[in-house]
């Protein structure tokens, strides 16, 4: 398997670095815990799209494009990625954005990610839940072209097999980084939304047969539809890559206990992980994603399902920009005494 065969714009900061978290790992008393620091791609405040767009932008580049579309939530991380790389290089982008919460929250709908977005140049307009996003923008996309546009546009999580080739480089990337270090990894966690992130790093760890399991915790949709989506994506990425079948059904794990009430509200233990990075290792989670994703990671370690004597890495696919669109809910969080000694 050979990345170098597929365009790519390279502009993330990579590789991001792998550390490990003492006071976390003292704290919870279970495995030593690592993290792999995808927050730090540096565009924008950094997070894992950066990867997927390295990718996805190559490709709008060689089709000639002037203008990339997306969707995303109203806080997408991936919108804001994408029109960071988009003024990079200097096309145009528009961003559809998905009420998914109901929020009125001036600061949810208007600052952290949006507010980048629009920093960025970016062009943005609203719609209601539950629609066909992609469908949505292949809609809006059309008007553009008729008015002389060459559109490309990246469906939501930038996750089709191109957009996943930049987690096949990243599982490369983070057992490269083990190997030089003598650090033998027992598990592998991270949050999953879109399915790009867990198909691309499981496609990559079975290429290389690294033996590792990955665990993904869920932020929307049910356990068995979020497999049934990894699997699929990973079995086309596979296939765009050569290998096809390397990935088996059975490697595709996740977890979607952690999720609560739904996409983009975070609960008790979502806030409390939050904290326990913050406090502990001055690390930013967000509320949507790493946030959830280390809340599994944390219950998974109190009930000694990674043990100590292990050592698990935890990816962290950043999201902080959220953090200013969720002021209301962690400030009433620490108003609550949450942080008090
Ligand atoms: C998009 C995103 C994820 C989920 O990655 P997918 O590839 O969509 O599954 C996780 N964390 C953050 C911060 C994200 O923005």
């Amino acid at each position: 398997m050979h990345l170098a065969r597929f365009p790519r714009h390279f502009l993330a900061h990579l590789p991001t670095p792998l550390e490990r978290l003492d006071r976390l790992t003292k704290d919870l008393g279970g495995p030593e815990i690592w993290i792999k620091r995808d927050d730090c791609t540096g565009l924008s405040t950094g997070g894992n799209k950066t990867r997927k767009l390295e990718f996805l932008m190559a490709e709008a580049e060689a089709m000639g494009a002037d203008m990339v579309m997306t969707q995303g939530a109203t806080q997408s991380n991936h919108a804001r990625q994408t029109a960071a790389f988009a003024a990079k290089l200097g096309m145009k982008c528009h961003i559809l954005l998905e009420d998914r919460t109901g929020s009125n929250d001036a600061n949810y709908n208007h600052n952290g990610n949006v507010l980048l977005d629009h920093l960025h140049g970016a062009t943005t307009e609203k719609r209601g839940p539950g629609l066909d996003m992609n469908a949505e923008m292949e809609a809006v996309a059309e008007t553009f072209r008729k008015a002389g546009r060459k559109v490309y546009t990246i469906p939501g999580g930038g996750s089709n097999p191109t957009g996943a080739l930049g987690y096949v480089n990243c599982a490369f990337e983070l057992v490269s980084q083990a190997n030089d270090r003598g650090l033998v990894i027992d598990h592998i966690a991270t949050a999953t939304g879109s399915a790009g992130t867990q198909a691309g790093l499981i496609v990559g760890l079975k290429a290389i047969n690294a033996g590792i399991p990955l665990q993904g915790f869920g932020v929307r949709a049910p356990k068995a539809k979020q497999e049934d989506m990894v699997f699929a994506l990973a079995q086309k990425t596979a296939e765009k890559l050569g290998c096809s079948g390397v990935v088996k059904r059975e490697d595709v794990v996740a977890d979607s206990d952690y999720v609560g009430a739904g996409y983009g509200i975070p609960r008790e233990d979502t806030l409390e992980a939050i904290r326990m990075f913050a406090e502990l290792e001055g690390i930013l989670l967000d509320p949507v994603y790493s946030g959830k994703g280390a809340a599994g990671l944390i219950d998974y370690i109190r009930k000694g399902r990674y043990k100590k004597g292990e050592r698990v890495v935890f990816l962290h696919t950043g999201g902080a920009a959220a953090l200013f669109g969720y002021d209301a809910v962690l400030e009433g969080d620490r108003a609550r005494g949450a942080s008090q000694p």
